[in-house]
Parts: C-alpha cells; sequence; structure tokens
C-alpha cells in the first residue's frame, strides 16, 4: 500500500523466517481459501431467499442451510490452521530477529550504550520486533483475506442483479479511491514522524521522572521541564495537523461505505417502478444481507495497509542497529609488554558532532604512574577515558598500551589489562556477590568478600538481611547512589587489572561515603597505572603527573607544584577551587 514498494519487506521477513519462510505462504493460502468458503454461503442464502419468496422446493432449505453451516464451519477451521501457521511463523521471526539483534548488539562499541543509546536499543528489541510478529501473525492473513474477499465479492454483486450491483460498486469504488489517496504520498514518512515523535516523548518523559524531586525540592512548575512539554506540545500539533490532512479522504471513506444501503434503496426504487417482481424482492433482500461485507473487506484492506507502514517502520529501525559498524576485532592476539600507556595524536569527534571532544592530544603514562585528568567540564576528560577502552575508537591518532595499539589486541585482552569505574556503572538484579563476580566468574565467596572489605563495603553487606546474598532491588533492598558505586569498586578490586581508570564520583558526595570511597579508590590503586577523572581538584596534588584539558586539547602537563609554577589554566582552576573552599555559610 501506499508508497512503500521500494522497500522489500517481505523478502527480509523471508530471509529472518529461514526454513519457517513456506509457513508464511501457506497462512495466507489457507486464509485466502477461507475467505472464499466464507462467500460461497451467501450463495447458499440467497437459494433460501428465492425459496421462501417463491414459495416452492420449500423442503430444501434445511439442506441448504446445513451446507451453509458446514462451509462456516469450514472456513472457520481453516482460518484457525491458516493462524497456526503464521503464528508459528511469526514467533520465529520474532526469535530470529531479537537473537541477530542481540548477537550484533554485543559486537558494538561500548560508546553505543549511553543512558539514550540504551532506551532506544531496548525500545527497538522490544517494540519493533513486537510490531514485527503482529504483523506476520495477524495482519498477513487478514491481508490475504482481504484481497481475496473484493474479487469474490464483485462475482456475488454481480452475478444476480448487475444494475443493483454496479450501483453498490459506486460507492465502494469511491471509498476505495479515498483509502488510496490517504494511503499515498508522504504516508511512510508520516509514520516514521509519529514513530519518533513517540519516541522522544517517551525518553523525554523518563527524564522528566528522574527530575521531579527537583521539581518539588525548588518548587517549581512543569513548565521548568520545557523539552518535555515542548515535546509534548509538537506532537499534538503535529497530530493535530494529520488529522486535519486527512479529514477530507476520511470523511469520504467512511461515508461511501456505509452509504451503500442508500445506494440498495435508489437502486430498489429503481427497478421495482414499473411493478414488484418476486425477483426483485429476492434480489434486494440479498444485496441488503451482502453489502455490509463491502464495508467490511474495505475497512480490513484500510488497516492492513497501516499495519504495513507500520511494519516496515519497525523494520527500517531493527535496520539501523545492524548497520551500526561493530567494534573491529583484532585476530592478531597481540598481547602488551606492559601497562605503560601512550598516546599519539588522538583525536575523536562524535558521529553528527560539529566539532571534535578530543583534539589531537598526544601523552605518555608509565607503567605504575598514578595520573588525573583535569579541565572544566565539557573539556573532554570523560571521552579521552573511554577512547582507551575502545568506548570508541580514535577518529585519528593512536593509542598504545604496552607498545601495542589498542586496535591490534582482542577486546578480551584490552578487558583483562583495563578496568573501570565510571560515574554511571550499573549493579544488575542480582546478589551482590554475583555482581561482584561479573568481574571474575571463578572467584570463590572468600575472594568476593575479601574484595567487599577493600573496596570499604563491609558497612553496606551487614546492614542487609542475607549479606552478599541479597538480591539487589528485590524486597525493598535498595543502595544509595554511593553505595552502589563502592559496590561496583570492588568489581574492580576483584578483577586486579594492571591499568584503573577512575571517575571520580561528584554525584554523590556525602562526607561519609567520600571518604569510603576516596579509601576504596587508594586500595584499589595500589601498585597499579592509574588515570584518575579528577573533577575536584583537592584529589590531584598527590598525583604522578596531571594532564590539564582544555577545549579537547591537552593544554598543559606536569605536577602540581610544576603547574603552579607554570601560571596557566591549572592555577587559574586551582586558586578558583581554594577561593570556594574558603567560603562559608555566613562569612
Ligand atoms: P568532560 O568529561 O571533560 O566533562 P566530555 O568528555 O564528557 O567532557 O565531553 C567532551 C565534549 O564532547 C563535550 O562538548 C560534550 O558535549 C561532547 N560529548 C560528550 N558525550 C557525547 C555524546 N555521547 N555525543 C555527542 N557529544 C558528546
Amino acid at each position: 500500500m501506499g508508497k512503500t514498494q521500494n522497500y522489500d519487506h517481505m523478502k527480509l521477513i523471508r530471509e529472518y523466517a529461514g526454513g519457517h519462510a513456506k509457513l508464511i505462504g501457506l497462512g495466507r493460502c489457507l486464509a485466502g481459501v477461507s475467505a472464499i468458503l466464507t462467500l460461497i454461503p451467501y450463495y447458499e442464502l440467497w437459494k433460501i431467499i428465492r425459496i421462501a419468496v417463491n414459495g416452492d422446493d420449500t423442503d430444501k432449505i434445511t439442506m441448504y442451510a446445513w451446507i451453509s453451516v458446514a462451509l462456516i464451519v469450514g472456513a472457520l477451521l481453516v482460518y484457525i490452521v491458516a493462524l497456526l501457521c503464521t503464528h508459528i511463523a511469526a514467533f520465529r521471526v520474532q526469535a530470529n530477529m531479537r537473537s541477530s539483534l542481540m548477537r550484533r548488539i554485543i559486537t558494538l562499541p561500548l560508546g553505543v550504550f549511553d543512558e539514550d543509546g540504551t532506551g532506544k536499543i531496548r525500545r527497538i528489541v522490544n517494540d519493533s520486533t513486537a510490531a514485527t510478529e503482529t504483523y506476520i501473525a495477524h495482519t498477513l492473513a487478514d491481508k490475504a483475506v482481504a484481497a481475496v474477499t473484493p474479487i469474490g465479492l464483485i462475482v456475488l454483486v454481480l452475478a444476480f442483479n448487475w444494475k443493483i450491483g454496479l450501483l453498490c460498486m459506486i460507492p465502494a469504488v469511491i471509498g476505495f479511491i479515498c483509502m488510496m489517496s490517504m494511503m499515498g504520498k508522504g504516508m511512510q514518512q508520516k509514520m516514521k514522524e509519529y514513530q519518533d515523535a513517540l519516541e522522544t516523548m517517551s525518553s523525554e518523559a523518563t527524564e522528566y521522572v528522574r527530575g521531579i524531586p527537583v521539581v518539588k525540592t525548588f518548587g517549581q512548575t512543569v513548565h521548568s521541564f520545557k523539552r518535555f512539554k515542548a515535546c509534548i506540545d509538537s506532537y499534538g500539533k503535529w497530530t493535530t495537523d494529520y488529522t486535519l490532512v486527512l479529514r477530507w479522504p476520511m470523511m469520504g471513506f467512511m461515508t461511501c461505505i456505509n452509504a451503500i444501503f442508500a445506494f440498495i434503496v435508489i437502486a430498489a426504487y429503481i427497478i421495482t417502478k414499473d411493478g414488484i417482481a418476486n425477483a426483485d424482492i429476492l434480489n434486494v433482500m440479498y444485496y441488503i444481507i451482502i453489502t455490509p461485507l463491502v464495508t467490511i473487506a474495505l475497512t480490513k484492506l484500510a488497516y492492513s495497509g497501516e499495519a504495513e507502514m507500520n511494519l516496515i517502520d519497525a523494520l527500517k529501525r531493527v535496520d539501523k542497529i545492524m548497520e551500526i559498524e561493530p567494534l573491529k576485532e583484532s585476530a592478531s592476539g597481540k598481547k602488551p609488554a606492559d601497562c605503560g600507556i601512550t598516546l599519539n595524536n588522538v583525536t575523536y569527534r562524535y558521529k553528527d558532532a560539529t566539532r571534535d571532544a578530543v583534539s589531537d592530544v598526544s601523552l605518555t603514562i608509565k607503567p605504575g604512574e598514578h595520573v588525573a585528568l583535569v579541565g572544566p567540564s565539557g573539556s573532554g576528560k570523560t571521552t579521552l577515558a573511554e577512547l582507551i577502552v575502545r568506548f570508541f575508537d580514535v577518529t585519528s591518532g593512536e593509542i598504545v598500551i604496552g607498545g601495542v595499539n589498542v586496535k591490534d589486541m582482542s577486546s578480551a585482552e584490552l578487558m583483562k589489562q583495563v578496568s573501570f569505574v565510571f560515574q554511571d556503572s550499573r549493579l544488575i538484579k542480582k546478589s551482590i556477590l554475583d555482581n561482584v563476580r561479573m568481574s571474575k566468574p571463578e572467584a570463590s565467596e572468600a575472594e568476593v568478600l575479601e574484595a567487599l572489605k577493600k573496596a570499604q563495603c563491609m558497612d553496606i553487606i551487614d546492614k542487609l538481611p542475607e549479606g552478599i546474598h541479597t538480591v539487589i532491588g528485590e524486597k525493598g533492598t535498595y543502595l544509595s547512589g554511593g553505595e552502589q558505586q563502592r559496590i561496583t569498586i570492588a568489581r574492580a578490586v576483584l578483577k586486579d587489572a594492571p591499568i584503573l581508570i577512575l571517575d571520580e564520583a561528584t554525584a554523590f558526595a556525602d562526607p561519609d561515603n567520600e571518604t569510603k570511597v576516596q579509601e576504596a579508590f587508594e586500595e584499589l590503586s595500589k601498585g597499579k597505572t592509574l588515570i584518575m577523572i579528577a573533577h575536584r581538584l583537592s584529589t590531584v596534588m598527590n598525583a604522578d603527573k596531571i594532564f590539564v584539558m582544555d577545549d579537547g586539547r591537552c593544554t598543559e602537563a606536569g605536577s602540581h607544584d610544576e603547574l603552579m609554577k607554570a601560571g596557566g589554566l591549572y592555577k587559574r582552576m586551582f586558586d578558583e577551587y581554594t577561593r570556594s573552599v574558603e567560603w562559608k555559610v555566613g562569612a
């Protein structure tokens, strides 16, 4: 339907169905057969009405009635088998789509899974595959019925009295034209816009719910969530505009398909003008019974066209994930000689961004050195750290660990070398033991406990009902942000990788937690190469080296004393920081 011909959705569906593709064809054929079987009883009905009007052969009424019942039951059974075939194929397609998606997703760079990306991916894996399943299971059978029924109906309508038949066809044809004009140009694009608008609204709604505490605390109104309000407003405007575009064709379609009765009345008036014959009564009664079928068939056709557009939109969204370039895995199996890190002219630009997030950065970190990345917010610290663990691959330049380019290492080898604790490191809904063990599945319970101890987590474990076996998020078990971060540190302790990348916590900075996190970091970084993304300058003074980032570039490097003497950005930031610490309430 509409302008969707260029996209061969059935070919894609058949590919996903594999060996089950034949079931789809069989299901469609059976649905067509069932549609024909459903129409034949109307001929039997015509014969019954003829007997009733003429008054002869009355003994045959029962036989015709039974034939009708048998045909309807037969049609129903065939349709059930058709649905069975399409359902089996649909479930197979959905399962295959989901497993292909998941297989692809695990090869994607970690950077794809930021907060926004995760929501979109989840929606595609769940909703787009479910839309495909519904289309194959139900709509394909309905489409076969909707395609066969009008042909059968034209035969039935024209066979008995072509004049009434032709009159009945007039509104049906106009209704069909109205429907095609609705499906016409731009409908597929509109469907995409509609789905995009829903997607934006859903992610903004999540953001809004997360922000409710802020709104309440500061007594703000809903208008403070401008983006959420703007996307609801634009969705509202889009829907209204689109409804207005469809107003006339939709009114035309609904009026025509429901006005077929009126045309029968006109036809009845014309053919009975010169006196009523039994045949005329028979035909008029017959057409009164059969014409609602035309309405039903056209409505089904209209809805199956819409479902097809939804399906194409869903398939295109799945394609978008399948088209994301996976992280290239190296087969060379090179192992780094030590845990020193060198960055040579590293530049990175996010997809669709207009400027580089990291620009021509070169630096060297010796094995065992503790370094800090500092700089204003948005200067590229996190991006630089993420590039080292291949959240993304550099746009240009190279990152070398122990003499080996990270691109020439297998990702398993890279992960063996590096542990990272970023601010949004997550816990999953499993026991604390399982959560910590994720970094080293073969670890014993005693080893996990030792890691938890080193990560200063024992106060958390002690207050939980089942200790390390407590399942997070169940039975009201709630861990604060800071507590969750300490558990993720325990993960890194257990992994015991020689290189550590730590993102200093600012979000959960209550004094007690902060002290514990700092102690855990200290314990964790003993004897390791450490890169700390520092948001506060109090923690960087003892670092072996400090790299100062400014607008994507590394503009200064050296120890605290050297940088203070140099009197550049670091000194300015440190002076400002000292002033802010000296500020006191009521001072
Ligand atoms: P920092 O950690 O120093 O605060 P970031 O590395 O987070 O800085 O950001 C550096 C720049 O890259 C900023 O301009 C930021 O807006 C941009 N940026 C960060 N993440 C993304 C992303 N996922 N997509 C596009 N731009 C991003």
